[in-house]
């Protein structure tokens, strides 16, 4: 039995939230292995340092030291304390190499604010020492973990991820040696850091969990699992015992912030059911994602939002006949690496949702394109994303919210319905968002109210 772990940066944010998960590894049976983030704060700092360069970053190197220093001299004493700083030392000299590095170099940025995961797998490890388990924190590098891409936005490669862990990571486990890895990055082809994206380090995990096949993905963060809506927007929330993968998905995508989006595609690849606790309630069973169909009575899983969207909407003759134009309008808005959260069409006109702070940018890019009759703006609006499963399967169901929607006194301004059998999304404007997620949940999903 393999377990990776995964702790968040609030879960090894401090000497007590460091002990509560080394008990939590401690009391898991079978093989395991921890991925971590950088502890809280640490990559917001991080990325400041990079985004505002000082004459003198000597201040700076020593804040960072001093933080995980103080986190050390709390949490170890004599021997631990030496063998700690011991292993510190190249981990701060490659930092201060980081702070002083190229800022030309293209993954300057990635290298920097990949510094914070390095010490706190390093405390990570140590502490599991003094608790008497065989501990060994690795960086990505280390631990095999190869990545691919641009510069902040990098993916793993999953086979050459599999085939170094297995060389560099199974071993250990099998000697029942438990590995802390640092989460947020991997090497590329050039052997230099790449991150994942903010909040890279869920699926670090789930890439790792799919590279040495692991029985199940936790992961283990403050929160006791998905919730059927937001809390703040509805009181009587339930929390989701188990969903599957793609409901799970559409919700990490569209709202809940529990899990970094891109988690689900590594485990889900090789069946890996993935776990979601809290790492300050380990009593709680959090929330189980897995292949399940059916067996849920309600209509609904979940109701998330999102917030401060654009409508753009392109109209142009018979747009619906000529692919290729709607082909060359999202490759200019891709472009731009605006996200389109949804696209409808029909004979004359194309529309785009983006984010409002997107449509400057998505309106420039488009300037060029003769063949735009015209182009109108909805700013404002909220995306509602209804998520069930087999929500296709389920006669009427569509009708049923939308009447929901009307009791909302809510107008749908976009639909993108049929894209996925677990989500019914659609658009209404941003006034409305409570009203219609406070509805939907009273009539499909149930609760105190
Ligand atoms: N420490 C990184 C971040 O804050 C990665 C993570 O927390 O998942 O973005
Ligand atoms: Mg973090």
């Amino acid at each position: 039995m393999i377990t990776v772990m995964k702790f968040g940066g609030t879960s090894v944010g401090s000497p007590e939230a460091l002990k509560r998960v080394a008990n939590i590894i401690a009391n898991t049976e079978g093989e395991k292995v921890a991925v971590v983030s950088a502890m809280s704060g640490i990559t917001n700092y991080l990325v400041s340092i990079t985004d505002n360069p000082v004459a003198d970053p000597e201040p700076i190197i020593k804040q960072f030291e001093d933080k995980h220093m103080m986190t050390a001299e709390q949490l170890f004493q004599g021997e631990a304390l030496e063998a700690f700083k011991q292993d510190m030392e190249p981990r701060m000299e490659n930092f201060r190499n980081a702070v002083f590095g190229d800022r030309e170099d293209p993954f300057y940025k990635d290298n920097l604010t990949s510094q914070g995961e390095r010490f706190s797998s390093l405390i990570l490890a140590h502490v599991l020492k003094g608790m008497g388990i065989d501990s060994v924190a690795l960086t990505s590098e280390e631990a095999g973990i190869a990545a691919e891409g641009n510069p902040l936005s990098g993916s793993a490669n999953l086979k050459k991820t599999s085939t170094g862990m297995g060389i560099k990571v199974k071993p250990l486990l099998s000697m029942n040696i438990t590995p802390i890895i640092t989460g947020f990055y991997g090497a590329n082809e050039e052997g230099k850091p790449l991150t994942f994206g903010r909040g890279g380090s869920d699926y670090s995990a789930a890439v790792v969990a799919n590279a040495i096949d692991a029985d199940v993905l936790e992961i283990w963060t403050d929160v006791d699992g998905f919730m059927s809506a937001d809390p703040r927007i509805v009181p009587g929330v339930k929390k989701i015992d188990e969903m599957n993968f793609g409901e799970a998905a559409e919700l990490a995508y569209f709202g809940a912030k529990v899990l970094h989006p891109r988690t689900i595609e590594p485990v889900r690849l090789k069946h890996i059911p993935l776990k979601v606790r809290n790492s300050f309630k380990p009593e709680e069973p959090g929330t189980l994602i897995h292949h399940l169909r059916k067996g849920n009575n309600d209509l609904l899983r979940s109701v998330a939002s999102k917030t401060d969207l654009s409508i753009i909407t392109i109209s142009s003759a018979e747009i619906a006949y000529r692919p290729a134009m709607v082909g060359r309008i999202i490759e200019k808005i891709a472009e731009a690496d605006v996200i389109i959260y949804s696209i409808s069409t029909s004979l004359s006109t194309v529309a785009f949702l983006v984010h409002n702070n997107d449509v400057r940018t998505t309106l420039n890019k488009l300037n060029g394109l003769d063949v735009i009759d015209r182009i109108d703006v909805k700013n404002n609006v909220a995306l509602i994303c209804a998520v069930g499963d087999n929500l296709l399967e389920k006669s009427g169901v569509s009708g049923d919210i939308f009447s929901a929607v009307k009791d909302a006194g809510a107008n749908v301004e976009m639909i993108s319905e049929g894209a996925s059998d677990v989500s019914l999304n659609f658009v209404v404007p941003m006034g409305k968002v409570i009203d219609v997620v406070k509805t939907l949940h009273a009539q499909f999903i149930g609760g105190v109210q």
